[in-house]
């Protein structure tokens, strides 16, 4: 491990947990392969060490929304099969095509632009078709998809498109059990059907994200598409957390206290004094703020361990740093360890109780933390 001496803050990254975590979902998925999804830098612990630790896991394919991440993997040298799904008109697809990237087509348009990629080449371009089942965001509605699966067919036959995949997402990250599930599903094999009746035969179906694979073997299809639980994160902290599901938090994030100070009784704390020092106290001093992706929404409500003791943001989160208010009897000093976010099973503070404080995701909480909180691979 490398040293943590005179470092503010630090997030480890336990590849071995990202590793375990993707093997325990490709158990659940039976005979499905897994597609590790690793967009926004691995939800924040890191491209291309995550992508060595799911491949290590099992993982058959990488998931990567946007197409300039998804061409940095392979410029460090990452050889998996990666699937984007972003990237606008106009976009270098005569590099992705020889970057051997596996291009979403959700749209004429994108189909018309992959195919002309591979013309430019000479290769065959690789292409899953991106079909909205009810999300409302990406990919074709099935109503407007004819034309599309005419044309995939027939670029296939000339060899310039392997239609390997189609795939949709679900409305629901958190909720397996809403009744749009049933739905979207229902017209996904609709459009198995209708793609097949194009003389389409795609051989990778996929449409489970983590809660789907979780919690619904129904969704599996050919291969399942998880994010944030192959970092150890539940998806559906109502039913349960990272332990109920067999999975093991990856990342870990410590600040080092850089200021401890006796305050008196009655002493505003932070911009605009939101936090008042109820008795004699101590103050310590935490060197990261929003410009580390700490929420400012978490002033006063983002939860922290020092020596065992749990603790909230007191006042407000500032751009570089904030205040814990420790407690006279605290025996902190300068240096000491803060734990911001650690394992529920060890009882610390986790991403999901940042997020349950600030009304948002865990997803959000670890992927927001920013580059100037270096990752220690571990
Ligand atoms: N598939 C697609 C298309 C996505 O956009 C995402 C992330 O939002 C995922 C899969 C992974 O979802 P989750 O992190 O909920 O497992």
């Amino acid at each position: 491990d490398a040293p943590t001496d005179g470092l503010s803050a630090w997030a480890d990254i336990d590849l071995d947990a990202i590793r375990d975590n993707v093997a325990r979902l490709g158990e659940l998925a039976g005979d499905a392969d897994v597609m590790a999804v690793i967009k926004g830098d691995a939800y924040g612990h890191g491209l291309v060490p995550v992508a060595g630790a799911a491949l290590a896991g099992g993982a058959t394919y990488l998931g990567i929304a946007q197409l300039g991440e998804a061409m940095a993997a392979r410029v460090a040298g990452v050889t998996a099969p990666i699937l984007t799904w972003l990237f606008p008109p106009g976009a270098d697809l005569v590099s992705a095509v020889r970057a051997d990237l596996t291009l979403s087509a959700g749209a004429p348009w994108a189909l018309a632009e992959i195919a002309a990629a591979a013309r430019a080449t000479g290769q065959t371009a690789r292409v899953h078709l991106k079909v909205d089942t009810g999300l409302g965001r990406g990919g074709a509605w099935r109503d407007d998809l004819a034309g599309m699966l005419v044309d995939a067919a027939r670029l296939e036959a000339e060899g310039v498109l392997d239609v390997e995949g189609i795939f949709s997402h679900f409305v629901y990250a958190d909720a397996p059990d809403h009744p749009t599930v049933r739905a979207q599903q229902e017209t996904f094999g609709a459009i198995l059907e209708d793609a097949e009746r194009a003389g389409l035969h795609p051989r990778i179906r996929h449409l489970a994200n983590s809660a789907a694979t979780l919690t619904n073997p129904s969704a599996r299809f050919d291969m399942v598409r998880p994010g944030v639980s192959i970092y150890g994160l539940s998806p559906v902290p109502d039913i349960g957390g990272p332990p109920h599901f067999g999975l093991r938090e990856a990342m870990r994030v410590v600040a080092r206290l850089i200021n401890v100070k006796d305050c008196p009784a009655g002493q505003g704390v932070s911009y605009g004094h939101q936090y008042t020092t109820k008795g004699d106290t101590r103050l310590g001093l935490v060197p990261l703020g929003y410009a580390d992706g700490i929420p400012r929404h978490a002033s006063g409500v983002g939860p922290m361990q020092v020596h065992g003791r749990r603790y909230t943001v007191a006042g407000r989160v500032c751009m570089d740093q904030m205040v814990l208010d420790l407690g006279a009897d605290s025996p902190a000093v300068a240096g000491d360890e803060v734990v911001l976010i650690g394992r529920e099973a060890d009882g610390e503070p986790t991403a999901q109780d940042w997020a349950a404080a600030i009304d948002t995701i865990n997803y959000e909480i670890v992927t927001r933390l920013g580059p100037r909180v270096p990752r220690r691979y571990l």
